[in-house]
């Protein structure tokens, strides 16, 4: 068997969508899984959609999220499979391999060169509107009406190239006839010629079609396995067609046509409008638009790990088959496969994507989380030694969702300001200050003032005055922290030391006293 060999094939014509970095994921687990290769090409055919800026996004994404191509576009030529067997990797610099290809398929029939003005075009489909033709493509049918190599006479057609009349060139799809493939996910598609258009393969400005630099690279670069979205499905007779009329049926890749990614709410496909409407990036790093100055925002810069990101979005059409969840990359690489990927759409979850986060955050070590806590804590003009900041980041890793969350423990660095209003008014009472006095004795006698005795004191202390949790804890939370609630306040206490303690119990019951 041939070593595996997929692709992803972008388009530089914005940001890549999330749907797009599944795309990647998948082509990249299936040629890992089966010791194959993951080539990246860019598909700049249409210059006209290209935008500044693309393609190096796609880079940095792809390389954020550790999908890292073993070949092709942006992977230095030192690299293994750099400079590529098979390059170029970008198809603006490939137009000539294409139209050799494009005369090769007028040579054979298989295409033919077409002369009808954009006028005539439209004259065309309205003509076809008229005689209730549902189609309105340009076909087997219609092309006899139009001025074509397969109307006119071969002295006509001459002319018109010799004298440089515009044209493009049309694949010549049969007239009645079944089109079949197998698809890895779909299984057997069958679609009738007469529901396919003589597609453009080569653009009057000298440029391939999408659909002939697609068909010409995948076979010149021995790709095995097109894995690609749903909205390709429509593309692929086409493709199938074109393979034949290259007489490159038996190396024909596979097809993998991946279900979509829905909106969260409602049907169809997910779009930037619908994270703009429900507070949840669509791309994985921020986006600049190059014209608008506008900034969409990114998986990354919100604070997602790309470990979640990618574990997310791994389960977004495939399942393993059993209920686990939580994949980090090296994990999906032994457990994907290409047959647990559903047909169905699916529908994408944020809730669900933030506890992915908060999954993988509070299995991150205390140290590593303080390594990327403490540029924030800088920002915020906090400057504490690593050992601080890592306790901090155990005690309070159980209830964030992001690192940039734990700014919410702000009392572990600085003695707090304001007072929670509902525990005031619900927990202090009269004789509250009085109770807080005789806790902050006790505290006062702790010798080794760790929670383990903070804690057995702490209850010793209800015992003896037959006082309950509730009327206690949240109001000494309350004076040491400010908050209504948070982690152990045992856990607390050590951490900030009995000074800062007892200091914090002397201050807040003097504020809420005068407030
Ligand atoms: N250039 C196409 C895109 O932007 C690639 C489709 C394919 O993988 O064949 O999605």
């Amino acid at each position: 068997m041939n070593k595996v060999r997929t692709r992803f094939a972008p388009s530089p014509t914005g940001p890549l969508h999330m749907g797009g970095v599944r795309t990647a994921l998948y082509c990249y687990l299936f040629s890992k899984i089966n010791g194959g290769d993951f080539v990246l090409r860019i598909e700049d055919t249409d210059q006209n959609r290209y935008v500044e800026g693309a393609e190096e996004y796609i880079l940095e994404s792809l390389k954020w999220c550790g999908i890292s191509p073993d070949e092709g576009f942006g992977i230095p030529a030192s690299q293994e499979g750099g400079g590529g067997e098979y390059g170029p990797y970008r198809q603006s610099e490939r137009k000539e391999i294409y139209s050799k290809y494009a005369n090769q398929l007028i040579e054979s029939g298989n295409a033919y060169y077409a002369f009808d003005t954009p006028d005539e075009l439209v004259e065309m489909r309205e003509r076809l509107k008229q005689a209730g033709v549902p189609g309105l493509q340009y076909d087997a049918v219609s092309r006899t009406g139009m001025k074509n190599s397969l109307t006119l006479s071969a002295e006509e057609v001459q002319a018109n190239l010799d004298n440089g009349v515009p044209y493009v060139i049309r694949l010549n799809v049969p007239e009645n006839e079944e089109i079949r493939f197998h698809d890895l996910i779909r299984g057997l598609v069958v679609v009738h010629s007469s529901n396919i258009d003589d597609k453009v393969l080569f653009k009057s400005d000298g440029m391939p079609t999408y659909h002939l630099a697609n068909v010409v690279d995948d076979h010149l670069m021995k790709i095995t396995h097109v894995i690609r979205g749903e909205e390709w499905l429509p593309s692929a007779p086409t493709h199938v067609l074109l393979y034949r009329a290259f007489g490159w049926e038996e190396s024909r890749p596979e097809f993998a046509h991946l279900p979509l990614i829905l909106k969260p709410d409602g049907n169809g496909k997910l779009s930037k409008r619908d994270g703009d409407r429900l507070g949840f990036p669509v791309f994985p790093l921020n986006w600049t638009d190059p014209e608008s100055g506008n900034v969409s925002a990114g998986y990354k810069e919100q604070g997602y790990f790309k470990d979640a990101f990618i574990n997310m979005l791994a389960l977004l059409g495939w399942n393993p088959g059993d209920n686990r969840e939580l994949f980090d990359l090296k994990e999906l690489v032994e457990a994907f496969t290409i047959e647990r990927v559903n047909k169905a759409g699916a529908k994408f979850d944020p809730d669900k994507t933030k506890w992915f986060q908060e999954q993988y955050l509070r299995s991150t070590s205390n140290d590593e989380l303080a390594a990327l806590f403490m540029p924030i804590l800088k920002e915020e003009g906090i400057e504490k030694s690593i050992d601080y900041v890592s306790k901090v980041c155990g005690l309070m890793k159980e209830r964030v969702t992001f690192v940039k969350d734990m700014l919410n423990g702000m009392y572990l660095f600085k003695a707090p300001t304001e007072y929670d209003e509902k525990t005031l008014r619900k927990k202090w009472k009269e004789h509250t200050p009085a109770i807080m006095q005789d806790l902050k004795d006790i505290l006062l006698n702790i010798e080794t003032f760790n929670a383990e005795t903070i804690e057995v004191k702490f209850k010793s202390f209800l015992e003896e005055k037959e006082l309950g949790f509730g009327a206690v804890l949240p109001n000494f939370r309350l004076l040491v922290t400010g908050q209504g609630m948070g982690p152990s306040m045992f856990e607390i206490c050590e951490l900030l030391g009995k000074d800062e303690v007892i200091s914090r119990i002397n201050s807040g019951l003097s504020k809420i006293a005068n407030a």
